[in-house]
């Protein structure tokens, strides 16, 4: 027997998986989770996520989150309530690891101008992006394509999905149409991204001199938070009361995440995860008082911070870089790599121009901020768009 903590009746466990796309024989050493977990890490696209953009581009400056390290940031918190609750700790750092896989390059812009320039084809959701990575893009394994992830983790990935995309997604995407929810480690993942993100946001924020502590006075949690460690500590240097706080934060989002979820267990009582799938609502989740707070921070960040005329200027270049290197080469898919080109010549021939169109976001979609940059500079000559972008929401 491996050391695997005692796990809670709603939690997933092997024994009530749905399974793998292609069956495997169980693994020796390791449950499924655990198992789905060591392939992320090994994966190539969870690599390429140190390049990048979270908010600032990675050349920005060298302490700046990135994807990456956003993501470690996520599976951290995500793991340590999933103890606290008796939930499937591989399967919730499976999902946390693995929930930005499918990320363009530069952040929200990068994404939003590839929706654009797909939006006769399909259009392009991150979300839905990060699946098909697990699913399809990974270039691993013998036996099957992708990584062959076991349905709760693609379940866990899979976080939101427009109807019309949940049809053509079967059995993944049934939850969408039916108003169901994702078991326990899926719904707890999703909310440490959210706690990781806003947390993060103001400390890389703050660093970069595009927010203020005094504006940040505004919103609840960071005041209170804040007036605590001044008061306590009144000598305090700035990024150690910073710091102080943004832990602060985090412990009471942590805290009241937990003790409400627990309640919301004990009331609704499932007895296994197909019954957690059966329930109206998520019970994972905060108080309302304390989910006040963090969307009244979440409000802050977007008016502040990603709104920012210096990130909403390196948006515009970050767009102008993703929808020329889509012109570039749906227009003329010969300077596609290799694998990439004989792709998209396959699924031209069976789904026509957006075929071509989903290979060719496949390969701007996996590239990195900086390869990103060096592709659009060697094919346009245009050297205008430095990597200096100075941060991209
Ligand atoms: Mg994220």
């Amino acid at each position: 027997m491996t050391g695997i903590p005692p796990l809670a009746d709603y939690a997933a466990r092997d024994t009530a998986s749905r399974g793998r796309r292609y069956p495997e024989p169980p693994p020796n050493y390791r449950s499924e989770y655990q198992r789905d977990r060591d392939r992320i890490i090994h994966s190539t696209a969870f690599r390429r996520l140190m390049y990048k953009t979270q908010v600032f581009v990675y050349d920005e400056g060298d302490l700046y989150r990135t994807r990456l390290t956003h993501s470690l940031e996520v599976a951290q918190i995500a793991r340590s309530v999933a103890v606290a609750l008796g939930l499937n700790e591989p399967l919730t750092e499976a999902i946390a690891l693995a929930h930005d896989l499918g990320h363009t390059p530069f952040g929200h812009a990068g994404q939003n101008a590839l929706h654009q320039a797909m939006r006769d084809y399909g259009g392009f959701e991150h979300n839905l992006q990060s699946l098909r990575v697990v699913d399809e893009l990974e270039e691993k394994y013998a036996e099957f394509p992708g990584l062959n992830l076991t349905f709760e983790s693609r379940e866990g990935i899979l976080k939101h999905c427009s109807r019309e995309n949940a049809r053509q997604l079967g059995e993944l995407g049934q939850r969408f149409i039916d108003g169901r929810q994702p078991g326990l480690e899926a719904q707890l993942a999703n909310i440490a991204d959210e706690i990781a993100y806003n947390n993060h946001d103001v400390d890389d924020g703050l660093r970069a001199g595009l927010i203020s502590v005094n504006r940040l006075m505004e919103t609840e949690l960071f005041h209170e938070h804040c007036t605590a460690v001044k008061q306590r500590y009144p000598a305090l240097t700035p990024r150690r009361l910073i710091h102080e706080t943004v832990r602060r934060m985090i412990n009471q989002l942590i805290g009241d995440l937990i003790e409400q979820s627990r309640a919301n267990i004990a009331a609704a009582a499932p007895n296994s995860i197909e019954t957690v799938r059966l329930l109206p609502g998520p019970l994972i989740g905060f108080s309302s008082m304390v989910g006040a707070r963090s969307r009244e921070l979440a409000r802050f960040l977007r008016t502040r911070l990603y709104q920012h005329q210096q990130v909403r200027h390196a948006n515009r270049k970050a767009a102008r870089v993703v929808r020329t290197l889509f012109e570039i080469h749906f227009g003329d898919t010969a300077p596609l790599p290799e694998t990439f080109l004989r792709a998209a010549r396959q699924a031209e021939t069976q789904q026509g121009k957006a075929g071509r169109a989903r290979i060719v976001a496949d390969y701007i979609a996996g590239m990195t901020d900086r390869y990103a940059l060096r592709e659009y500079r060697r094919l346009t000559g245009d050297t205008d768009t430095t990597p200096g972008l100075t941060g991209v929401a």
